[in-house]
């Protein structure tokens, strides 16, 4: 039986994993992808405590091999069910089934979809969810960006430098994100600008090849494209624990100050908990929070 199991090997599961193996805990990090969750796709971190500058990948892996250094166990599996047998937690994963005192959920978000035909058969054949790991397909070929957030802009900012034309296309007539960021795109001149309008259809054969937008008045107009990214917000991963936890509307665990759940003696850690700020910090913040709080209930 493991003392702590925690779900989700992102920077905030894996600082947990640190805090608890460092009160000598026995624990289990479960992770379906590859560890470091969404920071891994961060080309340059510059907010975070102690690095002016440091890679999402090289971050990731620091706090990876810090946290396997000190004796967490991690398996890459994906976990299916949580379920709660009072005083023991079953995790039941696609490979086996595992028994612990206490549970930390840390399974972060996911990226929103636009919910359009064909969208999953044309990721990486013209659809992406991450500027950053795939702009470098796109050189010299013409992309649109979709989302009026931090993200979007970020993305089209990083994507014209690199495309021959950008489209930002937004569904509503000013953007959200940081004036700094949107004066910076403004001075690109292979930048576009759509607002008031709405992707309604993906035209594509094989791959991706243009877009129908219909704008607020109903007028639809086609374009031309060899990428669409598409950077709409993000989602918690929440499959294998809505049923068990309470969550809000959009499905984020409701959580207090020491990361406890409706369910005693399970956690939650991370982006995935109902909270204002969702930043790098507050996620590694979380991770020390909910594994003091896992240790404190397992010694009660
Ligand atoms: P976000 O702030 O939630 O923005 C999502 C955008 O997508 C909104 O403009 C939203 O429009 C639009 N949208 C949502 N669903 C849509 C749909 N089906 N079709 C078309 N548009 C749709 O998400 P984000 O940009 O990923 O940012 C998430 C958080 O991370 C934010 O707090 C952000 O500030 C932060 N962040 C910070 C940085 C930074 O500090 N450098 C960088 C990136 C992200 P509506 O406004 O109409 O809902």
């Amino acid at each position: 039986m493991y003392d702590i199991i925690i779900v989700g090997a992102g920077p905030s599961g894996l600082t947990a994993a640190i805090y608890a193996t460092r009160a000598s805990k026995k624990v289990l990090v479960l992770e379906s992808k590859s560890y470091g969750g969404q920071i891994i796709n961060s080309l340059d971190i510059e907010n975070y405590p102690t690095y002016s500058h440091i890679s999402g990948f090289d971050f990731a892996t620091n706090i990876y091999n810090q946290a396997v250094g000190l004796g967490a166990e991690i398996k890459f599996e994906k976990v299916t069910k949580i379920s709660d047998l009072n005083s023991k937690k079953e995790v039941i994963t696609s490979k086996d089934k595992y028994i612990s005192k206490a549970v930390i959920i840390a399974t972060g978000t996911e990226n929103r979809k636009l919910g359009l035909d064909g969208e999953d058969t044309l990721i990486g054949k013209g659809i992406s969810y991450c500027a950053t790991c795939d702009g470098a397909f796109y050189k010299n070929k013409i992309v649109a960006v979709i989302g009026g957030g931090n993200t979007a802009v970020e993305d089209a900012l990083y994507l014209s430098d690199i495309a021959k034309k950008v489209y930002l296309i937004h569904r509503r007539d000013e953007l959200k994100a940081e004036d700094t960021t949107i004066e910076k795109l403004k001075e690109k001149e292979n930048v576009e600008f759509i607002y008031n309008s709405n992707v309604t259809k993906l035209l594509y054969d094989n791959s991706l090849n243009g877009i129908e937008i219909t704008d607020k008045n109903g007028n639809i107009n086609k374009i031309e494209l060899d990428g669409l990214f598409v950077a709409v917000g993000r989602k918690p991963v929440n499959d294998v624990f809505k049923e068990l936890l309470s969550t809000d509307e959009y499905g984020y665990i409701i959580s207090n100050e020491e990361c406890t759940t409706n369910k005693k003696g399970i956690f939650a850690s991370g982006d995935v908990r109902k909270k204002d700020v969702r930043q790098l910090v507050t996620a590694t913040s979380d991770g020390a929070v909910s594994a003091i709080s896992a240790i404190k209930y397992i010694n009660d």
